[in-house]
């Protein structure tokens, strides 16, 4: 059941981080406006399952007058709004009270902050720490979202499928698969022969960007919503029709690339390295399922 949507408010980031998803950058285009946002908003209630507007990106604070006016317009729609950040602009926390404080006027029911080294490298007053220190004085619901650096990662996290990433290892999809798997030992491709993440069958999030796509996974599209409206994607469904998804539930990554044929390497370091790499091969071939491109790098 649908319960959360994920807006992509932009793809644009001051920061390009070696892990990202969906590979954020200062030049990366996809920004929603507010008319694109509210038509989403009116398209979330129909389906009349969604608790949850997240607005995340990028770095959603980059477009702030927006992305508060889209608080304010999610809020009254009456759904509960959390926003995903890595907290830039934390100078100090009195100044990051300054920032934060219409977010608590407007009572945001979750605050989570990217604070980890692969965003901010190893310091101790990190712009995210200031934050979280900020939100808590000013009394925001706040989270932190930590990802361990690969070569930290030693734990495999009790997330369950489909819920946000909140703390773990990295998962090699997106820029995290270009950039860093190569640096790391993998396991035989056999291994791979499901989704450990993602709810595919029956998502209880989805990721909407500007262009229209509607994500069940960064790069996996069910539907444009700017060509078909978004209750009608989600009411028609049907995973195991999709020429992805379906090869992907049945038996994994590894289903996928045995399915289509796609060359194979010896190693994977894991699934989603194996998932991406094979969607990348195919993109060409599905690209009404495999977008937006830059989300691969193109
Ligand atoms: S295996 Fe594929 S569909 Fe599943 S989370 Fe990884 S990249 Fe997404």
């Amino acid at each position: 059941m649908l319960t959360g949507i994920h807006f992509l408010l932009t793809y644009k980031c001051i920061y390009e981080c070696d892990h990202c998803f969906v590979y954020s950058s200062a030049g990366a285009e996809g920004t929603f406006t507010l008319d694109q946002f509210t038509k989403t908003l009116n398209e979330a209630k129909k389906i009349g399952t969604v608790e949850w507007i997240y607005l995340e990106g990028g770095e959603p604070f980059l477009y702030y007058p927006m992305m508060i006016e889209m608080v304010r317009v999610a809020s009254l729609f009456g759904f509960k709004v959390g926003i995903v950040t890595n907290a830039y602009f934390a100078a100090s926390v009195s100044d990051a009270e300054v920032w934060l404080k219409p977010l608590k006027e407007l009572d945001i029911d979750d605050l989570s902050i990217s604070d980890d080294e692969l965003h901010s490298g190893k310091c101790i007053n990190s712009p995210a720490s200031i934050a979280i220190q900020a939100a808590k004085n000013l009394g925001i619901r706040v989270n932190s979202i930590s990802i361990d650096s690969p070569e930290l990662s030693s734990c495999i996290t009790q997330r369950k499928k489909g819920e946000p990433v909140t703390s773990g290892e990295v998962m090699f999809r997106g820029r995290a698969a270009d950039k860093l798997a190569e640096k790391f030992p993998g396991a035989d491709p056999a291994e791979f022969d499901r989704c450990r993440w993602e709810e595919l069958e029956s998502p209880e999030r989805v990721h909407v960007d500007s262009f229209g796509n509607v994500q069940v996974c960064q790069g996996i599209s069910i539907g444009n919503m700017w060509q078909v409206p978004l209750s009608e994607i989600m009411n028609n469904y049907l995973a195991k029709t999709h020429p992805v998804v379906k090869h992907i539930l049945s038996g994994g990554p590894l289903k996928l690339a045995r399915h289509y044929r796609t060359s194979l390497n010896s190693k994977y370091i894991d699934a989603c390295q194996l998932c991406y790499e094979t969607r990348k091969q195919l993109i060409d071939r599905f690209p009404d399922c495999l977008a937006p491109r830059q989300v691969y790098g193109l």
